[in-house]
């Protein structure tokens, strides 16, 4: 469960290659981060593992069997919106069961799904409240519950911390990882914050115009950069 191939897949956008064919294998289990400039095609290629984008060429394999053609709903994944795409008018325990209500989950087990990530989120005694009642961290646990609920193979983060403040942002980020730690989920989360980057991923891979530039762990990228723009981008001494 979680294991995501990328094999030769391309994006073009008219007549525009944003994806070059792109190779990329993610393992079971791991954090793997999308690191790079603005504009380098870290959210297409996230969108098209999700299935928001349809490729131009190449396959997409998940757990092994091609997942190219299933539509986003089937294919066992999900995508951390950041917390502004929370219902307002809804409770955070609605918001967090809307995902498992479209799928048609029975109550009870929705209700058990809902105790178990309230518990892992620290949001028991949220969950009666609306988002607007809500500090901007919780309601950034919220959006990663309503993920929790639908027990995906893996978690897509497309910045999910880009709208909150510096300080917290640190929080969350330990949080995030403390998940990863308990779930052991795969989760492929797409950034351009170096820190990030170098303190969640067991997985770097670091995009330039939608190429890859080198892929290794964090402790290899500093040791070893390829060239400058990856020393540049994720401060290495070289
Ligand atoms: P990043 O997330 O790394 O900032 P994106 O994946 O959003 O980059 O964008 C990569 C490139 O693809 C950019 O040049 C962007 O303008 C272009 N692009 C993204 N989405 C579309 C689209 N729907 N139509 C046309 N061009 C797009
Ligand atoms: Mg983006």
């Amino acid at each position: 469960m979680g294991r995501i191939t990328l094999e030769a897949v391309t994006k073009r956008f008219g007549e525009v290659e944003v994806i070059p064919p792109l190779n990329l294998d993610i393992d079971d289990g791991e954090f793997v981060v999308f690191v790079g400039p603005s504009g380098c095609g870290k959210s297409t290629l996230l969108r098209l593992i999700a299935g928001l984008e349809d490729t131009s060429g190449g396959r997409i394999l998940i757990d092994g069997k091609d997942a190219t053609d299933t539509p986003p709903a089937k294919r066992g994944l999900a995508m951390v919106f950041q917390s502004y795409a929370l219902y307002p008018h809804m409770s955070v325990r609605k918001n967090i069961a809307f995902p498992m209500r479209m799928a048609g989950v029975p109550q009870d087990e929705q209700d058990r799904r809902i105790t178990a990530a309230a518990k892992a989120l620290n949001l028991t005694d949220y969950l009666d409240r609306k988002p607007g009642q809500l500090s901007g961290g919780q309601r950034q646990r919220v959006a990663i519950g309503r993920a929790i609920v639908r027990e995906p193979a893996a978690f897509l983060f497309d910045e999910p911390l880009s709208n909150l403040d510096a300080a917290l942002r640190v929080g969350m980020r330990l949080e995030i990882s403390e998940l990863h730690n308990r779930l052991k989920t795969t989760m492929v989360y797409v950034t351009h914050d170096q820190v990030e980057a170098m303190t969640m991923a067991d997985k770097i891979v670091v995009l330039r115009a939608g190429f890859i530039e080198q892929v290794g762990s964090p402790m290899d990228l500093y040791r070893a950069p390829k060239n400058l723009f990856v020393a540049g981008f994720i401060g290495s001494p070289k």
